[in-house]
């Protein structure tokens, strides 16, 4: 087998510089668990920024993707295939909404909401075509193409990619007035919101923020839109962080902490890191816009995806993805917490179900959180800081009590010897 040495040097030849990796290689996954070449283990706790909620490699995940792959993969939405409408039916239940539309990617599926939300406001709202704005927040995270970059703040991801596409209103986060205040320029079509920041650095907004932003939107004839790809599915310990503080999964009778949103935006772990699916979920009101030939993708709704994202959302349902992220995560949070009390290094910890950050006392151009992060690796755990100084913990929500405090004192020794 190919030497992590060499694995690093061909990547470095050969692909292109667009991430900077923490130097581990991996070469196989199971469950919390992945390996380098050379045999060590370690616990992954950044489950590829949320993708793998399930696990690595779980057996009910590979054993769809492989049977379904001897069978049938690819049609194209050319012809019907017979997995796609099982799936459409189960995956609209799940969640709540009457339509889905497949695509493959995070920021596909966000691309293709701004599609949806800017039609639905010329020909549902009477918006003048061309004049349709999207209210986003600062700091945001949606993805890498060209229109989501348009209304990022972050200087790498924009600079030089210009010219950037018009129609997003830019807002504070968190901050329900500024909202109110830019509802009320013409032409607003939607909002598009991270219920909770995750590569901005897990930033958890006010309780009642995002109920009050979908209240605001409501009452102001704009649509809702919710990109869960990284909170949904379990994640923060509930089916959606739009679900708040329920621990039902999103399938309770109590839908009074549930804000539903106008447009669903999944990605990530709706495979469980086996394939590359999203979706935009939405009412017929809204979705009833697209018309044949509007939009699509060759390889979206595709047989292979629909039944790995089948099984991935059953294993979630099957194994209580969401109560035990919902559990460990306020145990990791205590654990972290008496940690900052003793600590010079941690400043803050913050999060939601298994979906955590700890902030590193240090300025965000420093390099302690990545040394942190390359101590973590040398004592058998990965994760990555993101923003500088900032570290976030997710670890695959099949993690048990018992693996998490090993993690714990991972973190604790190398907080120690550090
Ligand atoms: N939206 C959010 C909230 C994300 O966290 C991400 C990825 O990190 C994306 C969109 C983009 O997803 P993808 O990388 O699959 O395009």
């Amino acid at each position: 087998m190919i030497t992590s040495k060499k694995a690093i040097e061909l990547e470095n030849e050969h692909g292109a510089h667009n991430y900077h990796p923490l130097p581990v290689v991996l070469s196989k996954g199971e469950g919390v668990y992945v390996w380098d070449p050379e045999g060590n283990k370690y616990y992954d706790f950044l489950s590829a920024y949320s993708a793998v909620n399930q696990g690595h490699s779980h057996p009910k995940i590979t054993k769809a993707l492989t049977d379904q792959a001897q069978t049938l993969s690819l049609t194209s939405r050319a012809f019907y295939n017979n997995v796609l409408g099982e799936y459409e039916k189960y995956v609209t239940e799940y969640f709540g909404f009457d339509k889905v539309l497949p695509m493959n990617t995070g920021a596909e599926a966000v691309e293709t909401a701004i599609k949806i939300c800017r039609k639905w406001a010329y020909e549902k709202k009477g918006v003048h075509e061309q004049e349709a704005q999207i209210i986003v927040l600062e700091n945001n995270f949606h993805g890498r193409t060209t229109t989501v970059i348009s209304f990022s703040n972050d200087p790498d991801a924009r600079k030089n990619f210009g010219p950037y596409t018009p129609g997003f209103i830019k807002i504070p986060y968190n901050d329900i007035e500024a909202l109110r205040k830019a509802l009320k320029q013409p032409n607003v079509a939607g909002v598009l919101a991270e219920p909770i920041q995750g590569e901005a650095g897990v930033v958890v907004p006010d309780d009642d923020y995002i109920r009050q932003m979908a209240d605001l939107c409501k009452k102001n004839n704009v649509l809702f839109m919710a990109d869960e790809i990284q909170t949904g599915i379990a994640r923060t310990g509930s089916l959606l962080a739009v679900c708040g503080n329920c621990s039902c999964q999103g399938h309770c009778e109590r839908q009074a902490t549930y804000t539903k949103p106008d447009i669903l935006i999944l990605g990530k772990a709706l495979s469980g890191g086996a394939y590359p699916v999203s979706a935009v979920l939405a009412d017929n009101h809204i979705m009833e816009v697209i018309k044949p030939g509007q939009h699509g993708s060759t390889y979206g709704g595709n047989p292979l995806a629909c039944k790995v994202a089948i099984a991935a959302l059953d294993v979630v349902k099957d194994e209580k993805l969401a109560q035990n992220a919902r559990k460990l995560g306020q145990l990791f949070r205590n654990e972290m917490q008496n940690l900052v009390d003793e600590s010079d290094l941690f400043n803050k910890v913050r999060g939601r179900g298994l979906l955590n950050a700890v902030i590193i006392n240090d300025s965000p151009e420093s390099e302690t959180a990545w040394k942190f992060c390359v101590a973590l690796k040398n004592n058998g755990l990965l994760a990555k800081p993101t923003h500088g100084n900032i570290i976030r913990f997710a670890p695959p929500l099949v993690i048990t009590e018992d693996q998490l405090m090993e993690c714990v004192e991972i973190i604790r020794k190398t907080h120690s010897d550090f």
